[in-house]
């Protein structure tokens, strides 16, 4: 038995014994656990396998020879501990295998190409931007300086989290990807280890190992970066572009959620380009516009109840609001007074043998004759019995006296003459 094996035995009874504290009491170990623990712990001498498998536990065999089991099998079975709950079992043997293959862990800080093929082998847990989207992370790639990614492996479980070197110097160890819980703890002791910010769970920054840290010292600005390799982004979640540059932050600006790579995707407004919450852009018109931009180049229309590009608004002065092309329709421009009104306080006249469109009040400016036509002023005939139009009044006959218009006239003397003037002649005759 060499000292390495000694070594891992050692190690494997302490973490064990220190779970059965931890879980069960100092008490239930010395009376129940103890003895048995460090007498199959000598029968067994458990190490890792010659042949370095991960996430098993080698051990003695009667005939001198040594077996493999998975570990969490061999704390049950072999070391015929039983009370373990599944996931305390679990968290238990991640440890005693990451324990076991230190040189496995090696917290490692990728950098350029590196980052890329991480995510191209899902290091860490597969995500949005693992595998073939590793291609919209090359931002990461890009930026050796001020972009690095935080990974540690062990056999089969691993972890990467983006490291950020902000503007003030500090660093930021972003959201956490790990297919094992252990992993994700040891990611963080090292942050806290090394000084940096990071995630407490996954969506807030922590902010209570860091003091308070406020979010607007969270930019890192001036980023190379090409437009389709653009990640979505979990903390530096706001992007705006200076001077052919990148600055990324807690800011308001395009939000980089974009599984495309896109720098601006998702909610962005079709006018202004920046990217909203889905709260604060409506769709109008088949286009996504965010509020400012709608109040600017949007009216609302009372008659219909929707939302139109102003350049499709007509201003009706009459009701003092605008309305859109459709409902436009309904109004008619009054020849007279020059507005537009409702359809129905419009009606078409023929003026003076012209149709024109008048509005309820300018159709008073008109007097109707009998036969239909309209004009400004009728004439008098029959001494104000009738009021006709200028094509109705020849059909009524000028007096040779007076000249107005009767609809018969008297022959006195070779004079047609109207009742009155023909009464005058006859008494002055
Ligand atoms: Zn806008
Ligand atoms: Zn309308
Ligand atoms: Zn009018
Ligand atoms: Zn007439
Ligand atoms: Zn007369």
């Amino acid at each position: 038995m060499n000292d390495d094996k000694n070594d891992d035995k050692d190690l494997i009874c302490a973490l064990v014994s220190k779970h059965i504290r931890i879980n069960f009491g100092e008490t239930v170990f010395k009376t129940v656990y103890r003895k048995k623990l460090y007498d199959n712990m000598n029968k067994l001498q458990p190490g890792k396998p010659d042949d370095k498998d991960f996430n098993k536990i080698a051990y003695n065999v009667s005939n001198d020879k040594r077996m493999k089991i998975k570990t969490g099998k061999f704390i049950g079975k072999k070391l015929d501990i039983h009370s373990f709950s599944t996931a305390q079992l679990e968290e238990l043997s991640s440890i005693i295998n990451l324990k076991l293959f230190p040189e496995s862990l090696g917290p490692k800080i990728l950098r350029g190409v590196a980052i890329t093929t991480a995510y191209e082998n899902s290091v860490g847990s597969r995500s949005c931007m693992t595998g073939e989207c590793a291609e919209y992370t090359r931002l990461y790639e890009m930026n050796p300086d001020r972009i690095g990614l935080f990974v540690m492996t062990a056999g089969n479980y691993s972890a990467r989290a983006v490291l950020w070197t902000l503007d003030n110097g500090r660093t930021l160890l972003d959201r956490v990807y790990c297919n094992n819980e252990v992993i994700r703890e040891l990611m963080k002791q090292h942050a806290i280890k090394e000084n940096w910010l990071y995630k407490h769970s996954f969506n807030v920054l922590d902010s209570d190992n860091n003091c308070e840290y406020p979010k607007s010292k969270l930019v890192v600005s001036g980023l190379e970066y090409t437009d389709g390799c653009i990640p979505y982004m979990d903390t530096l979640t706001h992007g705006t572009e200076n001077n052919g540059k990148l600055d990324v932050g807690y800011f308001d600006g395009s939000l980089l959620d974009s599984q495309e790579g896109l720098l601006f995707c998702g909610n962005e407004c079709y006018h202004c380009g920046e990217a909203f919450p889905e709260e604060e852009i409506n769709m109008i018109c088949d286009s996504l516009v965010c509020e400012t931009c709608e109040s600017e180049l949007y009216f609302y229309c009372g008659n219909c109840c929707e939302s139109y590009s102003l350049d499709d608004s007509h201003f009706i002065e009459s009701e003092q609001s605008y309305v859109c092309d459709t409902c436009f329709e309904d109004y008619t421009f009054c020849d007279d007074c020059e507005e537009y009104y409702s359809n129905s306080n419009v009606s078409l006249i023929t003026v003076d043998g012209v149709d024109k469109d008048v509005c309820d009040s300018c159709i008073d400016n008109f007097q109707e004759c009998e036969c239909g036509q309209y004009q400004e002023f009728l004439n008098e005939v029959d001494n104000g019995d009738k009021h006709v139009c200028d094509s109705c009044l020849s059909d009524y006959h000028s007096c040779d006296s007076c000249c107005e218009y009767f609809s018969t006239l008297n022959t006195i003397n070779d004079d047609e003459l109207c009742c009155d003037c023909g009464v005058e002649v006859m008494q002055n005759a």
